[in-house]
């Protein structure tokens, strides 16, 4: 397999180099991407709602793709690698099931709970600064296990998968939306933008999707689908370089960001046109799995 299909880095180093990437950027998210820090979904044919519903419609798919648009209120559900919570808000929110959102960023912990507050569901949302890979929750807690473009930040993907399953209820779903490689046949330029995407998007390293299937298999999980999405999710690219642009080209906002952020800033927005680069080149694909974990529900 291509090294570009392994961890770059030691896992201490990779939380808190995530840590500072989330803790320091937190706003500029929020100012370019808005609160969902993923991939917007673009039906064929259908007229561009925008961005931000773009945004929704892929959590709507997600949710549609895992057997889950009707999920009881009661459900508990895990947001892993929760970002700022706006999965979690949303869910809690249109289903009234109760989410617990895990994230190693304690600015986002913070961000979470006022936007919890904001959208009246506090009652229901609860935010935790804890490593996705070994969590303190007990066997069998979850319901459905919900992670929406986390995995391709977790170095050891036996590991994560592992303890997603086990936290999961006899019969409860994992829903897992990630970035992905092609296959594990990449040219050397091919493997080398991958390995600058890792570095400024701090991801940790990306898998083909069929890779995931068999992980997902090896776990005992049952019931498995995986789809590809990047025809649907690749416009995320040319929207955000554009939005990028106005800040690149305003020396003074540039400034200002180098003084708030240090030159690690040049990187980020650097990042954004070599991921519109990996879908074009297909060297990266978005993909998306689903599975069961055995047993009958309780
Ligand atoms: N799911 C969110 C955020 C995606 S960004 C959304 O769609 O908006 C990736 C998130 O994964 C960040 O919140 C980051 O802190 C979190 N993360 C990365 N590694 C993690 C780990 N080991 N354990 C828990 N969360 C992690």
């Amino acid at each position: 397999m291509t090294s570009a299909l392994t961890p770059k880095w030691s896992t201490p180093d990779l939380h808190a180099a995530i840590k500072d990437h989330y803790d320091g950027l937190i706003e500029l998210y929020e100012d370019l991407w808005g609160e969902h820090i993923h991939h917007g979904y673009w039906a064929e044919g259908e007229p561009d709602p925008g961005r931000h519903a773009a945004q929704v419609r892929l959590i709507e798919e997600l949710l549609a793709f895992g057997g889950l648009s009707e999920i009881a209120g009661g459900a508990r559900v895990l947001d892993v690698g929760c970002g700022v919570g706006a999965s979690s808000v949303h869910l809690a929110g249109k289903l009234g099931c109760t989410v617990d959102g895990i994230t190693i960023s304690s600015e986002q912990i913070v961000r979470a709970g006022e936007k919890a507050a904001e959208a009246g569901v506090t009652d229901r949302t609860t935010f935790r600064l804890m490593d996705a890979m070994a969590t303190d929750y007990e066997d069998g807690t979850f319901d459905v296990v919900w992670a929406l473009e986390s995995c391709e930040l977790m170095p050891d993907k036996r590991k994560f998968l592992a303890e997603c399953a086990r936290v999961l209820k006899p019969g409860g779903t994992l829903l897992v939306a990630t970035w992905c490689a092609r296959d594990d046949k990449l040219a050397k330029d091919e493997a080398r933008l991958l390995d600058r995407i890792y570095r400024d998007f701090v991801v940790s390293h990306v898998l083909p999707l069929d890779h995931y299937r068999t992980l997902v298999e090896e776990l005992g999980l049952t019931g498995i689908r995986t789809a590809d999405w990047s025809e649907q999710v690749a416009d995320t690219w040319k929207i955000s370089s554009e939005a990028v642009k106005p800040v690149v080209r305003n020396p003074s906002m540039v400034w200002k960001l180098i003084r708030a952020k240090g030159m690690d800033i040049f990187r980020f927005l650097n990042s954004v046109p070599l991921m519109k680069q990996a879908y074009e080149r297909n060297v990266m694909r978005y993909g998306v799995f689903t599975a069961t974990r055995a047993g009958d529900p309780s």
